[in-house]
């Protein structure tokens, strides 16, 4: 056998889940670093926010949500097409399912090999793979902003894109009447970022200045605990920015030098570990991350589509 297992892959335990209800009719449930999922009623629906690796890990995510309210899935909302985040969405037998435009081009183009390399990359969060049915195909799309009546009293649930980021179209779930935010994988709560898809430039500029604008007094990230209060939700955005700049900064600074891109991860490794290498899925995504900004910084706009083939070269390049 090459190489080091995939960080990610040797980590079985699991994690302790935690449902919390944010507002009347505003869920999170975080999972200590694993990814995050929500939901939030109308008056007689409820929308969910992400689907989970699986059928079988949604029914459990659904099993909880279903102690506090028995109402039907009218809305999924996928924040972004990895696998991770959307191969449940059967589980829920949600009238629409609702994404950004590029999210299902995305789907398209590289649906099967982000699932390929996701199930070999975090195998413990693939429960029963066997559950699922096949891709996940968003049946309502959008390009900037679309806006679900909750019903009654409880105003809207506003679905945003804020420009390219964590992929080419994610989106964030907002509130606006509870200061509410989904930030899905834009915006990490002491969790390590992954970018091996990202636009690392503009998710650091205007990206994360349109999330920081909506003004949220709660946060709930891709993976980490509940943000709250305004201030801790301008230091989780701040954060987030921080280690997209360190990124770009360390693996820029290899390149200018004509170094390689092992020098730019053993780089970026020095530069972020004092401060990050604890969090969740750091070991994991720095191989990932500096591939993906190496070849940004090279003037390549798309990400090169990541397939378990591809993942393993880059694993076994950088993490010896
Ligand atoms: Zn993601």
């Amino acid at each position: 056998m090459r190489g080091k297992p995939f960080a990610s892959s040797a980590d079985l335990g699991e994690k302790t889940e935690t449902l919390e209800v944010l507002a009347d009719g505003v869920y999170a449930l975080t999972a200590q670093g694993d990814p995050n999922v929500g939901a939030v009623e109308g008056e007689d629906f409820v929308v969910a926010f992400e689907a989970r690796a699986t059928p079988a890990a949604a029914r459990d995510w659904l099993a909880r949500l279903r102690e506090h309210t028995d109402k039907p899935v009218r809305y999924l909302v996928l924040s972004h097409y990895h696998a991770v985040r959307v191969l449940g969405a059967s589980a829920f037998a949600a009238d629409a399912v609702i994404a950004h435009e590029r999210t299902r081009l995305l789907v398209g183009e590289r649906g099967q090999q982000d699932w390929d390399s996701e199930l070999g990359r975090m195998p413990r969060l693939f429960r029963e793979p066997g559950s699922i049915p096949g891709l996940t195909w968003p049946t309502v799309t959008f390009s900037d902003r679309l806006s679900i009546p909750l019903g009654g009293e409880r105003g809207d649930l506003v679905l945003q894109y804020c420009g390219r980021g964590h992929t080419e179209g994610d989106i964030v779930a907002w509130v606006p009447r509870h200061r509410v935010l989904f930030a899905g994988d834009l915006v990490e709560a002491q969790a390590a970022l992954y970018t091996g898809d990202a636009f690392h430039r503009e998710w650091a500029g205007g990206t994360l200045d349109a999330v920081a604008s909506l003004g949220a007094e709660y946060l709930v990230g891709g993976r980490g605990a509940v943000v709250r209060g305004a201030d801790a939700v301008g230091a989780a955005i701040a954060q987030s920015r921080h280690f997209l700049r360190s990124l770009l900064e360390r693996v820029g600074q290899v390149r200018e030098a004509d170094g390689s891109l092992k020098a730019a991860f053993d780089a970026a490794y020095e530069e972020l570990a004092p401060t990050y290498g604890h969090w969740p899925i750091f070991e994991h995504t720095l191989p990932f991350d500096v591939a993906r900004v190496w070849e940004e910084l090279a003037g390549v706009d798309r990400p090169t589509i990541w397939t378990a083939e591809r993942d393993r070269e880059i694993w076994d390049l950088l993490q010896e």
